[in-house]
């Protein structure tokens, strides 16, 4: 069962400002890196024997890791994180650059006393889908390894389960620890672990239902004006990438060929040149996403909403209606914070991982996300809201991950442009219905999570079937 409650997952979990291409191939292993790195340190001053000798790391990736991850630059990741870079907090430059600066000095320098090899062409390995003759934890599992003179002195395994988040597997019980979010018991004043019970407490308490999580927030020591000052953060690092996908040409890297397109295409729409057809809202949520994506693919700064491979969607979303609506700030970190209610259901109940469930795990979530926000910035009810988010995932359900190459290019940045007018449809539609709808979000994430486990491994972030194939 998993540990973790819908409410005890905060905004700032959900939104997490890092790099691209990918939360659960990029973010996700350079974090696991950057946290074995630590334990190892720990883990060795405790035992206190000193340094031994000829130390040597080792990381192995398996699964979808292992297929995929050579496109999503897995490899360059790790080599940032076990060099003790950040991704929300280093330069994206000097993470991009750790790769190159390990092939010509392979060693890293723990702590000031603990300086280990490693070389990333001979000690990171690209492996299957069972360890140790046993299956894999989890489709995205690393196992990192310390040796001394062959003999493995200290060992993790953790997994990169979707939006950065990850999960190391007790030595003991082989259990999963959900890491980076809180799984501290709190009181709060209004617990939810479902969409239902999140639309009781709203309608009991009369709060908006923002309200509801901030309340929550604050009980966990984070007070609403520090909370809306994160969330500020984060809707400024959207506007900028926005603003570098709009103002940046050029072939994004990984060898596809693929031209960034969102430049030429805002010209177009902003030159005043009249178009064959124009929807009432135009061209703009689906140029804001693809200026996101294309930044991800580039490997630049985005932030997981609720994963990089659909990093676009949302600020896409919010910014389209910031200019449509002249929304206020305070309303946009409203929307983030009611979008991140859903992207919490979401993990807690089925999976934002492609690898795990597809894209509906992720274009998906993102659209049900940005529906939801979208509708509560625009005055909905909590009913409504969640009609909006469950129209969101209804029509993503099935939605296979088969990216070319295994890089976040193709399906990937076209498909956040759909997902932006489908999740402006689907709050438009909540709003000029009362709510009421047939099947309900929990269970629409109980059948998202059951189509995730029945769809074929080649459909799951692997590049073996669908489009990947060619
Ligand atoms: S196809 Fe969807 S789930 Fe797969 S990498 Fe692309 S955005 Fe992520």
């Amino acid at each position: 069962m998993n540990p973790l409650r819908a409410d005890h997952i905060s905004p700032l979990d959900m939104f997490k400002i890092g790099v691209g291409p990918s939360s659960s191939h990029t973010v996700g292993p350079m974090v696991a890196a950057l946290a074995f790195r630590k334990e190892a340190v720990r883990a060795l001053e405790e035992a206190g024997q000193g340094r031994p000798p000829d130390l040597v790391l080792q990381v192995e990736l398996y699964g979808s890791l292992s297929l995929t991850g050579k496109g999503h630059q897995t490899d360059g990741a790790v080599c940032a994180g076990l060099s003790g870079l950040c991704p929300r907090d280093s330069e994206v430059a000097a993470i991009w650059r750790a790769m190159d600066d390990l092939r010509q000095n392979p060693y890293l320098d723990l702590s000031p006393s603990l300086r280990v090899k490693f070389h990333p062409d001979q000690d990171l390995h690209w492996l299957n889908w069972t360890m140790d003759d046993g299956p894999i934890p989890h489709p995205n599992t690393l196992r990192f390894r310390l040796l001394s003179q062959d003999r493995v002195i200290f060992q993790e395994v953790i997994l990169s389960v979707g939006g950065g988040f990850i999960e190391p597997v007790d030595k003991e019980t082989g259990e999963r620890k959900p890491a980076g979010e809180s799984t501290e018991f709190f009181k709060l004043p209004y617990p939810y672990n479902s969409a239902e019970e999140f639309i009781e407490q709203v309608k009991k308490s009369g709060l908006p239902p923002w309200q509801i999580v901030i309340a929550n927030e604050n009980e966990r020591g984070l007070n609403e004006s520090d909370l809306r000052c994160k969330l500020e953060q984060i809707l400024n690092v959207f506007d900028a990438c926005i603003e570098r996908g709009l103002t940046t040409d050029g072939i994004l890297p990984g060898g596809l060929n693929v031209k960034r397109r969102a430049r030429s295409l805002y010209q177009q729409i902003t030159s005043g040149k009249p178009s064959t057809w124009s929807s009432p809202m135009g061209l703009k949520p689906s140029v804001y996403a693809i200026a996101v994506n294309e930044e991800n693919a580039a490997g630049g700064r985005v932030v997981t909403a609720p994963t990089n491979g659909s990093s676009g969607l949302i600020p896409a979303v919010f910014r389209t209606l910031q200019e449509c609506q002249n929304l206020s700030r305070e309303t946009l970190q409203n929307g983030l914070i009611v979008a991140s209610v859903i992207g919490a259901l979401v993990k807690t109940h089925a999976s934002i991982s492609g690898a795990e469930v597809g894209c509906q795990g992720e274009v998906g979530t993102s659209c049900a996300m940005a529906a939801a926000g979208a509708t509560a910035m625009l005055g909905g009810s909590a009913e409504q809201i969640e009609q909006a988010a469950e129209i969101g995932i209804e029509h993503h359900l099935g939605m296979t991950c088969d990216p070319i190459k295994g890089l976040v290019q193709v399906p990937c940045i076209e498909r956040n442009a759909m997902g932006a007018v489908k999740a402006l449809n689907a709050a438009e539609l909540s709003l000029a219905s009362d709510g009421q709808h047939l099947i309900s979000l929990d269970r629409a994430l109980l059948v998202m999570k059951q189509t995730g486990l029945d769809m074929n491994q080649k459909y799951k972030e692997t590049a073996t079937g669908g489009l990947a194939l060619g």
